[in-house]
């Protein structure tokens, strides 16, 4: 009976489109709402923007025994569908051969559920009893995590000793990801007829030269690009200016998308980028320019020796080696990585078909995906393990 309803849950979700951008959410989160109100789990919303709200739910009841939380985060937006043509309608939730098609299976609205069912089946075990679990769904991760943002605003992190992230691993452990930096450069110049450049200042020339600077300072990373999380990258994703064919341009951009195993990667990069541009301005005084991040995120990375993995490797019968870190950047960039928060990525679909066309999870993965959350969250409220509270921020040792 509960597969039923917990594929139904699934369905039900992936029906709602929750696209972002513009991120409509609701639907998708009043699904879950009643679903969890229907287990006799209360809900409580925090509005992010109007029509876009962020659920959480706990495990209060009458017996109190002040624990760590263990968290359990996902969130409700999907990316856009796309241009690529589907076989499948995307909002469909059709199901063939077991496997359930649609934008959100894998990413992550399979995890979403498994979730919700997870904490409904606790209810159903534990019954009024308080367990020190929590479910966080937020809005807003795909575009710029308003909702984990606006959520540690208002409430904080402070009661939370652990978090478990419903992203898809394939059901595999993963550990950690790398922080990304997405950065602008834009160059200003002075128009003039194209056949006379030398009256101008050429942008486009400017934006070419902070290119080459932006690949210099890739050239010789430092530090030691080897850490757990992988190598740093630095890649240039867009590069625009110019009015048309027979004018100099005035105006250029660039955008680089860089990811991070360490801050300290990150600012080393920053800095050497500041002291290579500073110094081009000394012996090119036209050169003018302006720089900002359009997003930045913390790498994630908890120690595999943590009894939060070490118990979600038992569970999955996988030695004390077994795990894996992510591409993708997370929620727990915003969430974990400030205060350095254990965190667990662990979900059902398969990360190489998020955001992809013809998205799809296997319903077997969902259910056992299910089991996991609800023997880890029942394991550590039994108290067969501990989470101490957070601990510090973290250091280039803890991850390199
Ligand atoms: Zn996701």
């Amino acid at each position: 009976m509960m597969a039923d309803e917990a594929v139904q849950l699934l369905v039900n979700l992936v029906q709602s489109d929750s696209t972002n951008p513009p991120g409509t959410e609701e639907r998708a989160a009043n699904h879950v709402a009643e679903y969890l109100t229907r287990h006799d789990i209360g809900v409580r919303w925090q509005e992010v923007a109007p029509g876009r709200l962020n659920l959480s739910a706990s495990l209060s009841g009458a017996t109190t025994r002040r624990r760590p939380t263990l968290l359990f985060c996902g969130h409700l937006d999907t990316v856009p569908v796309g241009n690529q043509q589907w076989s499948h309608d995307p909002f469909g939730a059709q199901i063939t051969d077991g496997v359930l098609f649609g934008r959100g299976a894998s990413d992550m609205k399979s995890g979403v559920a498994a979730m919700a069912v997870m904490m409904a089946r606790l209810r159903q075990t534990y019954g009024s009893e308080s367990l020190p679990i929590q479910l966080l769904l937020t809005v807003g991760e795909e575009v710029d995590s308003i909702g984990a943002q606006r959520f540690l605003e208002e409430y904080g992190v402070s009661g939370i000793g652990g978090i478990v992230i419903g992203e898809p691993t394939n059901g595999q452990i993963a550990i950690g990801h790398k922080g990304a930096y997405w950065l602008e450069v834009q160059c200003f110049g002075r128009t003039a007829h194209g056949s006379m450049p030398q009256l101008g200042v050429n942008a486009v020339d400017q934006i070419i030269d902070a290119a080459n600077l932006l690949y210099q300072v890739r050239d010789n990373l430092q530090p030691s690009p080897d850490t757990i999380l992988g190598a740093p990258t630095i890649a240039i994703t867009q590069i625009g200016g110019g009015i048309q064919t027979n004018v100099i341009p005035d105006q250029a951009f660039l955008r680089a998308d860089m990811r991070f195993g360490t801050p300290q990667q990150q600012q080393w990069v920053l800095e050497t980028w500041q002291g290579a541009v500073d110094r081009h301005r000394q012996q090119h005084e036209e050169f003018r320019y302006q720089c900002r991040p359009l997003l930045n995120r913390s790498p994630l990375f908890t120690d595999p020796s943590h009894p939060l993995i070490q118990k979600a490797q038992e569970l999955c019968r996988v030695d004390a080696k077994t795990w894996r870190t992510v591409s993708y950047y997370t929620d727990g960039s915003v969430l974990a990585a400030p205060t350095n928060i254990p965190t667990l990525i662990y979900g059902p679909g398969d990360d190489r078909l998020a955001h992809q066309p013809d998205e799809s999870v296997l319903l077997t993965s969902f259910l056992e995906c299910i089991d996991f959350y609800q023997e880890l969250a029942a394991s550590y409220a039994q108290g067969d393990w501990e989470l101490t509270q957070m601990g510090l921020p973290p250091t280039e040792a803890d991850i390199v």
